[in-house]
C-alpha cells in the first residue's frame, strides 16, 4: 500500500501524484492530511514554504469537493500572483485523472475578462489573491455563499502585505459553518487574531518548532566593511561555481544597482522589483526558472511566492527592515527536503541583528570567512578540472579533428597537456585574484566573543621590487618555514613590502623561521600585524570589461553565455566579459564610501 493511500487519498489522485514522483508524504502532509480529510475540523498549520503544504491542503480538498456540483465549494487565498498560479497548477496536476474538477486562479495584474469567463463556468475551487478577489466580489462576479472550505495560505505574508481588510471582507462573505485551514510560516499576533476570530477550535500542527526555520537551511553570516559588501557578494558567488541564488536587497533602487553591477561584471543576474511591469517580471522569472540567470536580485515584495526549487543560496545583501522577514527570505531555499544555505552579509555594527534572528528562527548562525583569493582560485580550478573530466564528448563530431590535435600534442606528456589546458582558463583567474584584498572585517568587540577567522596577517619587507609575485612569495615563505603552500592563503604585494595571510596554527612557526633569513642579500623582516590590516589601502584588481575570452569551464560558464544573448542580442557565441574581478560597482555613493576615485586615489592614499 502506498504511503499516501494510507492517508485516504483516492486512486485517481494517487496516480496523479505518482506521476509527479510523490511517494512518501512530507511531515506536514503526514500530519495535516488525516485531520483535513475528515472535512469537519479547522486547522492552524505552522509550516515553511517548500515543505509540501500545497499538497497537504490540496489533496484533502480534492477528496472533499463534489465534482458534479458546478459551484465554488473551496476558496484558497494566498498573497501573490505567482503563488496563486502555482497552487492552481498543482491542484490541476493532482486532479488530472478526476474528470470534472475545475480550478480557477484569480489574481491582479492580468486582464479581468478572462478570469470572469472562467468563474462563470462554475469552478469548484477558486485560488485567489485578496485584492482581485475583493474586486470580483464587489462586482458580484464571484459567489462564495456555498463555500465549504477556506484555505489561508501564507497567512502571515498576506497580513504583512496589508491584506488584513481584504481578508476580513472576503471571509465575511463566506458561510459561518465553513471549515478554515490556515497555513503560515510564522505566528505573529495578527495571524493569531485571524485564527481566533474566524476559526472554530482549530487543531494546531507544527512542522519544526513554532516560528522556527527549516532545519535543512544552514545559516551563515559574513562580516565585512560596509564598502566591501558588493565585493563580498561576488567573492561568495565565485566561490560557489554552481550557485543558483536569490540575492535580497532592501529597496528597489538598491536591487537594480546591485543587479546592474553584477551584469556589468559578467554575471548572469537580473533584478526583480516592483518598478518593473508584470511582463518584465514574468520575463525575468522565466529566465531564472530556466536557469539562464543564476542570480536573481530581488526585493522582499517582488520575491514573495517565488516557488523555484533548487535555489542553492539565499543571500541577504542587506537584512530586511522587519527582521521577521528573514524567515520568508531564507524559506526560498531548501525546499522539498533539499538542503540550502542562507547567507547574511553584514557590517560590523550589524552583528547584534544576527542574535535577534537566531532567537526568532531558533537556529544558530555560523560565522563564515569570506574566501581568500587563494581559496576562490583553488575552488574554481577544481571545478574546471571536474568539468573537463566529466564533459560529454560528442565522439562523432570531434572524431575527424582529433588526429591533428594528437599530432600537435605528440611531444607533450599527459601531465603537460593537462597543465596547459587548465592554464588556458586559469592563468587569467589567477591574474585577476593575485592582488585581491581580504574582505573579512572584525566584529565589534563584545558582539560575539573572540573572533578567530583562522588566519593571521603578516607583514614582510619583500615586494614587487624584489621580483616576487603571489606564487613565488608564497613558495618562499612555505619553503623557509617548512609549511604547506596551502597554509599561505593570501598575499597583497606592494612595491617594497607585502601583506601575507597564513593559517593561524602555523603563524608561530613562520615567524620563528624568519628570524634570521636573507633574500638576495637583504635581511628579511616578517612580523605579525594581527587583523587590523584588513583595511589596508587596496589595489584594485583589473576588471575585464573588454570582452576577453571567458572562464568557460567554471562558474562563469552559464553567466557568460547567457548574458550576451539577452542583453545585447549577441546570442550564443563565445563568452564575453566573464571573469569577475573585485571591481567596485558603479554606484557613485559606493565610490565615495570606499574613499577613492580611480587609481590615482589609491596612489595618494598609499602615500
Ligand atoms: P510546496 O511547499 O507545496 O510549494 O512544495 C514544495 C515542493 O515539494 C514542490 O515542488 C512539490 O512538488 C514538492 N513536493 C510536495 N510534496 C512532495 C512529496 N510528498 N514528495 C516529493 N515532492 C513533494
Amino acid at each position: 500500500m502506498n504511503n499516501f493511500e494510507v492517508l485516504g487519498i483516492s486512486p485517481e489522485v494517487l496516480k496523479a501524484i505518482g506521476d509527479l514522483g510523490f511517494e512518501t508524504p512530507t511531515p506536514i502532509q503526514e500530519k495535516a492530511i488525516p485531520t483535513l480529510i475528515t472535512g469537519d475540523k479547522d486547522l492552524v498549520a505552522l509550516a515553511q514554504t517548500g515543505t509540501g503544504k500545497t499538497a497537504a491542503f490540496g489533496l484533502p480538498l480534492l477528496e472533499l469537493i463534489d465534482e458534479d456540483f458546478r459551484k465554488t465549494q473551496a476558496l484558497i487565498l494566498c498573497p501573490t500572483r505567482e503563488l496563486c498560479m502555482q497552487i492552481s497548477k498543482d491542484l490541476q496536476n493532482f486532479s488530472k485523472y478526476r474528470n470534472g474538477v475545475h480550478v480557477v486562479p484569480i489574481y491582479g495584474g492580468a486582464s479581468i475578462e478572462g478570469q470572469v469567463r472562467e468563474v462563470k463556468k462554475g469552478p469548484q475551487i477558486i485560488v485567489g489573491t485578496p485584492g482581485r478577489m475583493v474586486d470580483m466580489l464587489e462586482r458580484g462576479i464571484i459567489d462564495l455563499s456555498l463555500v465549504r472550505y477556506v484555505v489561508l495560505d501564507e497567512a502571515d505574508e498576506m497580513l504583512n502585505m496589508g491584506f488584513k481588510d481584504d481578508l476580513d471582507t472576503i471571509l465575511s462573505d463566506t458561510p459561518d459553518d465553513k471549515r478554515t485551514w490556515l497555513f503560515s510560516a510564522t505566528m505573529p499576533d495578527e495571524v493569531s487574531r485571524i485564527a481566533k476570530n474566524y476559526m472554530n477550535n482549530p487543531e494546531e500542527i507544527t512542522v519544526g518548532g513554532k516560528n522556527t526555520g527549516n532545519a535543512n537551511i544552514e545559516h551563515q553570516y559574513f562580516v565585512v566593511h560596509q564598502r566591501d559588501k558588493y565585493l563580498a557578494l561576488k567573492r561568495i558567488a565565485d566561490f560557489n561555481p554552481e550557485i543558483f541564488a536569490i540575492v535580497f536587497c532592501r529597496t528597489k533602487a538598491e536591487t537594480q544597482q546591485v543587479a546592474d553591477a553584477l551584469i556589468k561584471d559578467g554575471y548572469n543576474a537580473d533584478a526583480l522589483h516592483g518598478d518593473l511591469s508584470q511582463a518584465q517580471r514574468d520575463y525575468v522569472m522565466k529566465r531564472y526558472r530556466s536557469r539562464s540567470l543564476n542570480m536573481l536580485v530581488a526585493t522582499d515584495v517582488a520575491a514573495r511566492g517565488i516557488d523555484v526549487n533548487d535555489v542553492t543560496h539565499v543571500i541577504n545583501y542587506n537584512l530586511p527592515d522587519e527582521i521577521e522577514n528573514y524567515t520568508h527570505r531564507s524559506g526560498r531555499t531548501a525546499r522539498a527536503g533539499k538542503k540550502g544555505v542562507s547567507i547574511v552579509i553584514i557590517n560590523m555594527k550589524e552583528v547584534h541583528k544576527i542574535r535577534q534572528i537566531e532567537k526568532i528562527i531558533k537556529q544558530p548562525f555560523t560565522k563564515a570567512h569570506i574566501p581568500t583569493p587563494f581559496e576562490v582560485c583553488e575552488k574554481q580550478l577544481f571545478h574546471l578540472v571536474h568539468t573537463v573530466h566529466n564533459v560529454e564528448v560528442n565522439e562523432k563530431a570531434i572524431e575527424s579533428y582529433l588526429p591533428k590535435a594528437y599530432d600537435e600534442f605528440a611531444d607533450l606528456s599527459k601531465e603537460e597537456v593537462i597543465k596547459r589546458f587548465v592554464s588556458v582558463e586559469f592563468n587569467r583567474f589567477l591574474d585577476y585574484y593575485r592582488n585581491a584584498p581580504d574582505l573579512n572585517a572584525e566584529e565589534k568587540k563584545g558582539d560575539r566573543g573572540s573572533v578567530n577567522s583562522g588566519v593571521v596577517k603578516l607583514y614582510v619587507n619583500l615586494g614587487q621590487i624584489d621580483e616576487l609575485n603571489f606564487g613565488s612569495l608564497k613558495q618562499f615563505i612555505a619553503e623557509t618555514a617548512q609549511v604547506s603552500e596551502h597554509d599561505v592563503t593570501w598575499a597583497d604585494l606592494k612595491n617594497t613590502f607585502s601583506l601575507v595571510e597564513v593559517r593561524s596554527n602555523i603563524v608561530d612557526q613562520v615567524v620563528e623561521a624568519f628570524k634570521n633569513i636573507s633574500y638576495r642579500g637583504r635581511r628579511v623582516r616578517l612580523e605579525s600585524r594581527g587583523n587590523k590590516e584588513a583595511g589596508i589601502p587596496r589595489t584594485r584588481v583589473r576588471s575585464d570589461r573588454s570582452g576577453r575570452g571567458g572562464y568557460g569551464g567554471g562558474g562563469g560558464r552559464d553567466r557568460n553565455y547567457d548574458r550576451g544573448g539577452d542583453r545585447s542580442g549577441d546570442r550564443g557565441g563565445a563568452p564575453r566579459s566573464d571573469f569577475k574581478s573585485d571591481f567596485k560597482p558603479d554606484f557613485k555613493k559606493k565610490k565615495k564610501d570606499a574613499g577613492f576615485s580611480g587609481t590615482k586615489g589609491f596612489g595618494k592614499k598609499r602615500k
